[in-house]
């Protein structure tokens, strides 16, 4: 056992929420330029919103572990967020930070990843290849499950889903919409990246750069 192996502590929960909101900040003008091609182009005023508010809550909270951490920033996206990404994300976080113990390695972190998706499933009805969050959250599970299981660290587990979620994430593009706003367009939403699918990516990415930061 690598007793240097960095595990996903409150401290890491912490900087993941930080980061991801650094990453929102960075990206809102692509989410909302991806969803101004297919939907109504509020997906990235929607996550800074959010994650802004997210942010702002970590600072009152004396958290009781990782979960706690995510638990609130779930409770925050769906008080803040109209989309319906903020009711997604916002249960997809809750149920993370429920199934998450303290602190969590590889394996207890890709059954919580697991449950997140579950919770987006269960709330939005979307099956893969219907051009959403769930694209790129799908594979990012089965790539940290993966490692877990062939005993990887937590950074490369992370790094592994990150890439998942980026390929599932550009994946989407020639596919049609079957859900939310996008499906309105049917075929014409052939031909763009999905921005559910892109920001899913985003959270990933972050994950791993926390993870590897450490
Ligand atoms: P809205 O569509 O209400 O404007 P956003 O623009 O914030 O909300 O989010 C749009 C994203 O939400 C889409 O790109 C898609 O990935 C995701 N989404 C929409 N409906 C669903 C659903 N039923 N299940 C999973 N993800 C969904
Ligand atoms: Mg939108």
């Amino acid at each position: 056992m690598d007793f240097d192996t960095p595990l996903f502590d409150t401290a890491l929960a912490e900087a993941w929420i930080r980061s991801i909101a650094a990453a929102v900040e960075k990206e809102q003008d692509r989410l909302t330029e991806l969803d101004s091609a297919i939907g109504d182009g509020d997906h990235g005023s929607n996550l800074r919103r959010g994650f802004d508010a997210a942010l702002a809550a970590l600072d009152g909270l004396q958290p009781a572990g990782p979960g706690a951490v995510l638990t609130r920033t779930g409770t925050t996206l769906i008080s803040k967020v109209g989309g319906a990404s903020g009711p997604l994300y916002g249960k997809a976080f809750r149920a993370l930070g429920a199934a998450l113990p303290e602190p969590a390695g590889p394996v207890a972190l890709a059954e919580a990843m697991a449950a997140g998706l579950d919770a987006v499933r269960i709330l939005g009805k979307a099956e893969p290849g219907d051009k959403t969050i769930v694209d790129a959250w799908t594979p990012a599970v089965a790539a940290l499950r993966t490692a877990a299981a062939t005993g990887a660290t937590l950074p490369e587990a992370a790094a592994a889903a990150a890439d998942a979620a980026e390929q599932g994430a550009r994946d989407t593009v020639p596919l049609r919409a079957r859900k939310g706003r996008a499906s309105y367009l049917g075929e014409r939403s052939t031909g763009h990246q999905d921005p559910g699918a892109t920001s899913t990516a985003l959270l990933f990415r972050t994950l791993a750069d926390v993870t590897g930061n450490r």
